[in-house]
């Protein structure tokens, strides 16, 4: 069980040091929402019998040339009911493409997370209804850490499982932080459930966009484009995403006006870069 680029051992045991003190929600005095929102406490997500346990993120660990989370046991965190069958479609799709991509050999060993319910403000956290993810495990060992994979001393193929976690998201939510959006996104992707207020999946890229960070960096990922990533979506983006979409053979559709289109194109991505993919 060890990645496929540092050869460093990322072994179960190593990496769930604590699964024996396995906490229950009820015993961490989370089953009760915090929030005037209707929220309930779960720690695992999916579905059809393939449901994987959540962790929360506690520290890091030197790996490579970064650092990865390092996560807790099977952990409880707070959803507003709304965002809860959302999450479980999320995890669905990145399960199951990864299982279709793999000769159903790999799958989801568990998610790492950071916060689900929290803050102040207009945050779509206060009522539950964004998660930020901070890892997602194989069980083959593979994974995506959302502190070191965007990084290019991760290499292509950790760049380009950072790029299919986030569109594995945005398959299901419009609000998709990744590295570059925010400096806090430098250790998490953030996935919300609206975006100003609308829970439209429509891709946008009117002024500075985290859509256009996210297709900016895609194309870097995916294509070896030399393109900046700045978040605004100039001509330069726009080239780069017409190629994007030419490669895979959805030139002429338009996700930004369909949401079908729209969930096509995240889960081709995902497709592509759970197995580190060229386009
Ligand atoms: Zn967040």
């Amino acid at each position: 069980m060890t990645d496929d680029r540092s050869g460093r051992s990322v072994g179960r045991r190593a990496l769930l040091g604590g699964i024996a003190g396995l906490t229950t929600a009820s015993a961490l005095g989370l089953a009760t929402a915090t929030t005037a929102a209707a929220a309930t406490a779960q720690s695992r997500l999916g579905t059809g019998g393939y449901r994987v346990p959540t962790t929360l993120r506690t520290g890091y660990s030197a790996y490579g040339s970064g650092y990865v989370g390092t996560h807790s046991g099977e952990y409880a965190f707070t959803y507003n009911d709304g965002f809860y069958p959302i999450c479980n479609a999320w995890a669905d799709s990145y399960h199951s493409i990864l299982r279709w991509q793999t000769a159903n050999t790999v799958g989801v060993w568990f998610i790492g997370l950071i916060g689900v319910t929290g803050g102040s403000g207009g945050s779509n956290h206060v009522a539950g209804n964004a998660m930020d993810i901070t890892a997602i495990y194989h069980t083959d060992g593979n994974f995506v850490d959302c502190n070191y994979s965007h990084h290019g001393y991760a290499g292509v193929t950790h760049n380009r499982r950072y790029a299919a976690l986030a569109w594995s998201a945005r398959k299901h939510m419009p609000e998709v932080g990744i590295v570059g959006t925010d400096p806090r996104h430098t250790n998490h992707i953030h996935a919300g459930r609206y975006k100003n207020g609308s829970a439209s999946l429509l891709l946008s890229h009117y002024g500075a966009s985290w859509d256009a960070w996210l297709m900016q960096y895609t194309c870097k990922a995916f294509m070896g484009a030399p393109i900046a990533l700045d978040g605004n979506w100039g001509n330069q983006t726009e080239s780069y995403y017409l190629q994007l979409m030419s490669r895979l053979g959805y030139a002429g559709r338009n996700p930004f006006g369909s949401t079908a289109h729209l969930q096509d194109l995240a889960h081709t991505l995902t497709a592509y870069g759970v197995i580190g993919a060229a386009i």
